[in-house]
């Protein structure tokens, strides 16, 4: 779907393009550049053709990657809350693809230490491997708002603590609204990202505050493994997670998050206790 976010409207890309473009999003992420280059070119007529963007019924933007990568400790603040002194290189782990969710929905919590971490999230436009820092823009497809949920007794457990298995929970990533594309950002490298737990802010910076950026991220990712359309980048949470308050402060049923980057928009989950 393509979104107006002024009407609230979408119309259906494959529809749109005459079949050209989709409908599946990972064929239209293996298109990406000619689809950037083909929407250049149109004005889709949202009041006659178009039906009402719902939140609740979306998909992440790139439901099914080849790959997902997350970075840990990518925020002073964080890193410092965290007791962990800054990192010389990313800290590289994965979300498995189970914990993909829409901007939307129901947040089960397997037990009583679910903490919330908002994020920046990349998709990735083009096939990239060895790219350069100076070029790295280039290869987003865009960029979306996530929550990187975080499982904290299992994350932390055991002497190589499990980052990649206590944030994958089914419902874990859940990401949206929808996919927002560089060139609609007047300054893509600097927004505001901000997490509220019922209403009250808990984390609250600016994508400018990441230690490592996004340039910076892809040159070293693709330095080592082939990205492919459709990759998604976690970039890491700025400060203000339960697990680093005193007392720490876990999600609870009936709990609602909400997790806004500027320009990009919202995503609302609703806790609902497993048991
Ligand atoms: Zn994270």
């Amino acid at each position: 779907m393509w979104v107006d976010t002024a009407s609230g409207l979408a119309v259906d890309i494959a529809k749109a393009s005459g079949a050209r473009f989709g409908p599946e999003p990972a064929a239209l992420y293996d298109a990406w550049p000619d689809f950037v280059g083909w929407a250049a070119t149109v004005t889709p007529d949202f009041a006659a053709d178009g039906t009402p963007f719902v939140a609740s019924e979306a998909d992440a933007p790139s439901p099914a990657p080849r790959q997902v990568f997350a970075i840990g400790l990518n925020y002073k603040d964080h890193a410092d809350e965290s007791g962990f002194s800054y990192p010389p290189v990313p800290t590289v782990f994965t979300k498995f693809v189970g914990s993909f969710a829409g901007p939307e929905g129901t947040l089960v919590l397997p037990n009583d230490t679910v903490d919330w971490e908002a994020e920046l999230v990349v998709v990735i436009g083009r096939p990239a491997k060895d790219v350069a820092r100076a070029d790295a823009w280039e290869y987003v497809a865009g960029l979306t708002v996530g929550q990187d949920y975080s499982e904290r007794t299992l994350q932390l457990s055991g002497p190589a603590p499990q980052f990649s298995l206590g944030k994958s929970y089914p419902g874990f990533a859940p990401q949206g609204p929808y996919l927002t594309t560089v060139d609609e950002l007047a300054e893509p490298a600097d927004l505001e990202i901000a997490c509220t737990v019922n209403g009250e802010q808990v984390q609250g910076s600016r994508t400018s505050r990441l230690i490592f950026d996004i340039p910076t991220l892809i040159e070293h990712l693709s330095g080592v493994v082939q990205l492919y359309p459709g990759d998604v980048i976690f970039t890491g949470t700025p400060a203000g997670v339960g697990g680093a308050r005193e007392p720490k402060w876990f999600l609870k049923d009936g709990d609602v998050v909400e997790t806004t980057i500027e320009g990009l928009g919202s995503l609302r989950q609703t806790c609902a206790s497993q048991r």
